[in-house]
């Protein structure tokens, strides 16, 4: 008799499911094929836009060399939210293997200049084993990216896109993963993974349900990454008694244009660490008061207030407020594709004069500060007074409120400009907790047979982020879940 949780028939038969490619897919898939598996990959972006947040990243992954020194530092990074010590060993171990494996496929890894600025947490023990990585000629473009999407695809490894995994196949009897329905174009289609299937698609970047119900004191939130990520691995692991962990972290935020015709952020150049401009400029609240130093570096998204690290407050809706000197300065979006989907996929040509965007809408002009905040919706008086007190501060020279010590620019005569922020952050870290071998585990600890993670989807980062960290997590664990998945006896064959 059939079994009630099987398929009428399987359309498609791998010995591995991967669903997701992206660099966690990709590692996973390249491992998985090289030890001789037969591997399927589900992807549901069409073919240009997968590769996810890692086609996109900033293209830096981690490499480091002593694994006792990582092991500290990585513990120190989560802080209160610790790990269990055998994941954080196997991590170390597999994290120095990033470049030795990238050489023995091909790969070319050069390290970052501008080493030890990189490293995050300089204050915290054992950060000077972090070494960022790169593969190809120069950092950024999706350079990295572009190494392991080919090294897939010299592999015989098959790849749908536009199809989804929608949702795990799980016997009913002893709860092992026995494949995954997907869907193109709202067609179900049964995938049969004789020994596993690997989870490797992304967070909940784009899934505001999830953002208001998982992020502190988030109401919404938009990525400058992928926009195919909606935490839909996340739902699926659920749905089979995975438990969940570090729903609570990302890389973020940061503040941000979100405008309807675009999927994801432009970042604005005035709010760049690097960039000084000769003009005036704050960011304020709802309530026109200023509520942090708008040019501060966070740590992804981090600052440290009373001795603790919290993410940057946000508080919505945010206005850049800016003089005309600092418009006539030149565009506010850089559009150079080095990182974000936007500069990289979507590709807005945003205007020299930005008169384009003003016209748009998307920058508001007032002859008068009051005539601006009526416009922006708040209280003209407080506004006014909220520049005035920007003024005095940039005649002194120093920011006692905020201690802001770049472009401490006055603001000159009207009009003047206001542009609405968002918070927009990189990735989320949450997702089904793995276990050090990279199964996916239930809330007891067991592991669900036949079900395994990688990448930012249950991400090992609790607390604190060491950057280029997600793609060298991303790495590492792709390879160790394809490694003890192949080792699996296929289902069918008992
Ligand atoms: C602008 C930016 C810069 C960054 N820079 C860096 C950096 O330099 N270094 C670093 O370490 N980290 C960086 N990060 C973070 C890093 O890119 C990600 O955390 C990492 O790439 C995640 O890899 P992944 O394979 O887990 O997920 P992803 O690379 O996001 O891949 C997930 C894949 O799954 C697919 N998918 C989603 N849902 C489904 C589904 N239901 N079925 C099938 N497929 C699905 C997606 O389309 C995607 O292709 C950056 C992020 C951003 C946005």
């Amino acid at each position: 008799m059939q079994q009630p949780w099987l398929p009428k028939k399987w359309d498609k038969e791998a010995d591995l499911v991967v669903v997701g490619f992206g660099g966690a897919g990709a590692a996973a898939a390249i491992t998985a094929s090289d030890l001789g598996a037969k591997v399927l990959m589900l992807e549901k972006a069409p073919e240009g836009e997968e590769g996810g947040n890692t086609r996109i990243a900033g293209q830096g992954y981690l490499q480091i060399y002593d694994t006792d020194k990582a092991a500290t530092y990585l513990n120190a990074l989560c802080g209160p939210f610790t790990l269990p010590q055998t994941l954080v060993r196997a991590w170390a171990a597999e994290v120095r293997g990033n470049n030795d494996w990238a050489k023995s496929i091909g790969g070319d890894p050069q390290e970052h200049q501008h080493q030890p600025e990189g490293i995050e947490f300089p204050e915290l023990p054992g950060a000077d084993c972090a070494h960022k990585f790169h593969d190809g000629p120069v950092l950024g473009y999706s350079n990295t990216w572009k190494f392991y999407e080919a090294s897939v695809k010299k592999r015989p490894v098959e790849i749908l896109y536009e199809t989804p995994g929608v949702e795990l196949i799980q016997d009913g009897i002893t709860k092992e993963i026995l494949g995954v329905r997907a869907e193109n174009h709202g067609k179900s289609i049964y995938v049969k993974a004789r020994k596993a299937v690997l989870l490797t698609c992304g967070g909940f970047e784009n899934n505001q349900d999830m953002i208001r119900n998982y992020l502190p004191g988030l109401p919404y939130c938009y990525t400058s990454g992928t926009p195919h990520n909606t935490g839909d691995g996340i739902n699926m692991a659920l749905t089979v008694g995975a438990d969940l962990w570090h729903m609570n972290n990302y890389a973020g935020p940061s503040m941000a244009l979100k405008v309807s015709e675009f999927k994801t952020t432009f970042s604005m150049t005035p709010l760049h660490f690097g960039h000084e401009q000769p003009g005036g400029m704050i960011v304020v609240g709802p309530d026109a008061n200023r509520f942090t130093d708008e040019k501060y570096k966070t740590r992804h998204g981090k600052i440290k207030k009373n001795g603790l690290w919290g993410p940057m407050p946000v508080p919505c809706p945010m206005h850049m407020v800016f003089d005309q000197a600092l418009f006539d300065c030149g565009p506010l979006y850089d559009m150079k594709p080095v990182s974000g989907w936007g500069r990289i996929i979507e590709r807005y040509d945003w205007s020299a004069d930005n008169s384009k965007e003003l016209k748009r809408g998307w920058i508001k002009r007032g002859d008068t500060l009051a005539n601006l905040a009526k416009t922006i919706g708040l209280e003209p008086a407080a506004l006014e007074a909220s520049i005035q007190s920007w003024n005095r501060i940039c005649e002194n020279g120093k920011d006692p409120d905020f201690g802001r010590k770049k472009m401490l620019v006055p603001f000159g005569n009207g009009p003047y400009y206001a542009i609405e922020l968002s918070p927009s952050m990189l990735n989320t870290q949450g997702g089904p907790r793995r276990n050090e071998r990279a199964q996916i585990v239930r809330p007891d600890n067991s592991p669900i047979p036949r079900l395994y993670s990688a990448g930012e989807m249950g991400s090992l980062y609790s607390y604190l982020y060491q950057g280029t960290g997600n793609i060298g997590e991303a790495f590492a664990f792709g390879r160790i879940s394809a490694r003890n998945a192949v080792a699996e006896t296929p289902w069918d064959s008992k």
